[in-house]
């Protein structure tokens, strides 16, 4: 197997954040060989994160959406890439080393990228109109839509998308009740100090939180839906959106040889495992996180670094193993919540600031060997920068607590 050469083919398939990026690193990194970008939606090219934020705002217009292009067309021209929207790849042959399209078409590659990302995990509840699930752009609009009626909304899932949705849909003035079975949703991201100060956060801004009981069934139809709940509550909701995780974009994968379970698996240095010449990149790809294991990191900020990895690797051939930057960022009503490194469940957490007086805190995470592996701030991006500077250069949690106490002093 060659892993280097700027003049190979290469065919990347998902044209969103990861296979974008992963287009233009090729070329700026001087890859002179043929591309082709395969993407099933026709969309030119977005970003998903504005999606549950300025794009569910009340007062987003249509030219919001062009400011939220990953490229425009000019820019897209200019990667002189085969440039192929609007069609799915059904299949691939890793041995022939040729992709079939929806088209019909038939790609040979010398290298493959599989950037197709996840959609939202179906509603297992499907009554007859009003659940909407947001993953893409036109999610996005038929939610406003929704929004825009101002009528009750039961948001079924209280991860980031769920909750940040909800912040929206306060913003249009709708009644709204973020269900979700876990006593304090996003605990195992934020951590319990942060998961608690969220629920009440909703609350303050006016939406109802109905924690740690799940959903057993939605039915009627748009307009006139019933939310039932484990214990019997019968919540009336004009619009549902359920937002309860993810799966990968794989199914056209079945067959191919790669190894799939729960993403595409791959070596830590992105290759896909059980062929060659392949890699996968972003919401796709199941990798070995060097703290986590092997993890699908669903987060903007891996795609982004992941697609700038293998477009090195491809070029220049692979050296070290992908290092994440494991950083994440959520917009709630008027709070900004940053992540940065994990949190281990087997660790211990140190609260740094008191969010009530001063309007920021942040939390810092030791790993279950007492080193710091990462840390959660609201409201205080200085110390979020300083802290990644910090865990980047083997800063101890005692370090990091000290520092942080002296900014907020
Ligand atoms: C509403 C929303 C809000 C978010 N907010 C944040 C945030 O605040 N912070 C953060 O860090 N992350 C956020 N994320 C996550 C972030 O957007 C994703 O991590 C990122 O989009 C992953 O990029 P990707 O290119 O790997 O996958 P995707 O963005 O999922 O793109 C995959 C693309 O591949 C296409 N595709 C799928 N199958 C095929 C096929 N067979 N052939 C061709 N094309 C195919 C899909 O249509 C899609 O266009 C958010 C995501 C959503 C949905």
């Amino acid at each position: 197997m060659s892993d280097s050469g700027a003049t190979r083919h290469v065919v990347v398939v998902g044209a969103s954040l990861a296979g974008t990026r992963t287009v233009q690193n090729l070329r700026s990194s001087g890859h002179s060989g043929p591309i082709t970008l395969i993407g099933a939606e026709s969309e030119l090219p977005y970003d998903r994160p504005p999606l549950s934020k300025d794009l569910l705002r009340s007062d987003w217009a249509d030219e919001t959406v062009e400011g939220f292009r990953l490229l425009t067309r000019a820019e897209l021209d200019a990667l002189e890439a085969d440039v192929r929207l609007g069609v799915a790849a059904t299949a691939v042959d890793t041995t022939a080393r040729t992709l079939t399209l929806a088209d019909g078409t038939t790609i040979g590659y010398d290298v493959l990228v599989i950037a197709t990302g996840a959609s939202a995990r179906p509603s297992p509840w499907r009554p007859a109109s009003g659940v909407v699930q947001l993953r893409t752009l036109d999610d996005a609009r038929a939610i406003a839509g929704r929004l825009a009626l101002q009528e009750p909304i039961v948001v079924v899932g209280g991860g980031f998308i769920g909750t940040e949705i909800a912040a929206a849909a306060v913003g249009y003035g709708c009644p709204v009740t973020v269900v979700d079975p876990v006593p304090e949703p996003m605990a195992r991201l934020v951590g319990p100090e942060i998961a608690g100060i969220i629920t009440d956060l909703h609350e303050r801004n006016g939406a109802a939180t109905r924690f740690g009981v799940g959903v057993v069934d939605i039915t009627g139809e748009a307009g006139a839906l019933t939310v039932v709940l484990a214990d019997g509550t019968e919540l009336a909701a004009s619009t549902a959106v359920v937002g309860i995780g993810t799966i990968p974009n794989i199914d056209w994968l079945a067959g191919s040889g790669l190894l799939l379970d729960n993403g595409v698996m791959t070596d830590q240095y992105l290759r896909a495992l059980g062929v060659a010449d392949v890699y996968a990149i972003g919401d796709v790809a199941r990798w070995p996180h060097p703290g986590r294991g092997g993890i699908r990191a669903e987060h903007w900020t891996n795609a982004s670094d992941q697609a700038r990895y293998v477009a090195g690797a491809i070029v220049h051939g692979v050296s070290a193993a992908y290092e994440p930057s494991d950083y994440v960022w959520s917009d709630q009503y008027d709070w900004k919540i940053h992540t940065v490194g994990w949190r281990d469940p087997a660790g211990t957490s140190v609260l740094v600031g008191d969010l009530e007086a001063d309007g920021r805190v942040a939390v810092i995470h030791s790993d279950e060997n007492g080193k710091a592996c990462g840390a959660v701030t609201v409201n205080w991006v200085r110390a979020l920068n300083q802290i990644r500077r910090q865990l980047m250069t083997g800063g101890t949690p005692d370090s990091i607590v000290d520092s942080l106490r002296e900014r907020a002093a």
